[in-house]
């Protein structure tokens, strides 16, 4: 029996981990892969206060230092099942138990769902430019989205391609202004914008996509060696469906103080319905998270 069980590594859940265990709470973190989560598939970040740039695995190596300073336990095990009545967290076959819950699972890169996308996974197609970007030394990639992530990605493929080219449905990306000024000067990155990618095809591997401009109708072949999606993230709460309340795309919903339909059970970080989805808005919500845990457990008489 475990004061607090938290449910997920990424950025949030080490935070929460961090404030329980400063709390004192005996406090078990459950994660599926690796300490530290979707974070890492960036290879460095710029926006957190105090670093002008660190790169995401010493950041995480410090988050987990600290927490295991604290005598928090992690366990590396795939979360199967949730009871939020009785607190309790089913994980490889082994039942965990605890008095409060905290669920900070983050979320997973939407696919585009377009044919060719599954089969050539890992053939061309990918979600982690910080994992196969070396693979496309002096090639021609395209990379697919809007948004901040496909900026950054973006500008760290091009360290290693000969072109680059950002394959986006609307004609202006969503990417805040200093990353879009810092796309424009590079000139191995070329915008094809109002376009849709209909179809990645190749023999073996990707050789070309298939795209339409949304605007005029035409369809054409691209010729590229990869193509990296980067249309935003689902959040991982299949798990949660009809045990807490979830929005329309599965985002759980919370107040302010990270409280959940689940009586004793919070949330925190990419996994829950916010407005700014970055590393240290994760942060913050695991350390209200973890004191809210706190302030329900004092109410319980712990
Ligand atoms: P995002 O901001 O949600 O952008 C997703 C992009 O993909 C949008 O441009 C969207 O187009 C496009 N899109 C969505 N579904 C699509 C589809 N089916 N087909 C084609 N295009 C599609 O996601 P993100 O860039 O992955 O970032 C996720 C969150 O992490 C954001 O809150 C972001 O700010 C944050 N983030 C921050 C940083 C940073 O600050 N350094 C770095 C990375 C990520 P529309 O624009 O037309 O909607």
């Amino acid at each position: 029996m475990f004061d607090l069980i938290i449910i997920g590594a990424g950025p949030a859940g080490l935070t929460a981990a961090l404030y329980a265990g400063r709390s004192r709470l005996n406090t078990l973190i459950l994660e599926k892969l690796s300490v530290g989560g979707r974070i890492l598939m960036s290879e460095h970040i710029e926006n957190y206060p105090g670093f002008s740039t660190v790169t995401t695995q010493e950041l995480i190596r410090r988050m987990e230092e600290q927490v295991r300073a604290l005598d928090v336990k992690i366990e590396v095990v795939q979360v199967e099942g949730i009871d939020i009545e009785n607190k309790t967290v089913t994980a490889d076959g082994k039942v965990y138990k605890a008095q409060a819950l905290i669920i900070a699972t983050g979320a997973k890169p939407r696919m585009l769902n377009c044919p060719g996308e599954t089969r050539f996974t890992g053939k061309g197609v990918s979600y982690c430019a910080t994992c196969d970007a070396p693979f496309f030394k002096e090639k021609h990639v395209a990379i697919v989205g809007g948004g901040n992530a496909v900026a950054e990605e973006a500008i760290y493929l091009a360290r290693f391609a000969r072109q680059v080219s950002i394959v986006h449905r609307r004609d202006e990306l969503r990417a805040s202004a200093i990353l879009q000024e810092k796309l424009k000067e590079n000139k191995k990155i070329k915008f094809v914008l109002s376009t849709v990618v209909t179809e990645i095809k190749g023999a073996a591997k990707v050789e070309s996509i298939s795209v339409k401009n949304v605007l005029t109708g035409e369809e054409k072949n691209l010729t590229c060696d990869g193509v990296f999606i980067y249309i935003g993230y689902d959040p991982d709460t299949e798990f949660l469906k009809g045990k807490l309340d979830l929005n329309e795309s599965g985002f759980i919903i919370s107040t302010e103080d990270m409280t959940t339909s689940g009586q004793g059970v919070f949330a925190c970080g990419d996994c829950r319905k916010k407005t700014l989805y970055q590393v240290v808005t994760a942060c913050a919500d695991g350390a209200i998270a973890a004191d809210s845990a706190y302030r329900y457990l004092a109410s319980k008489g712990k």
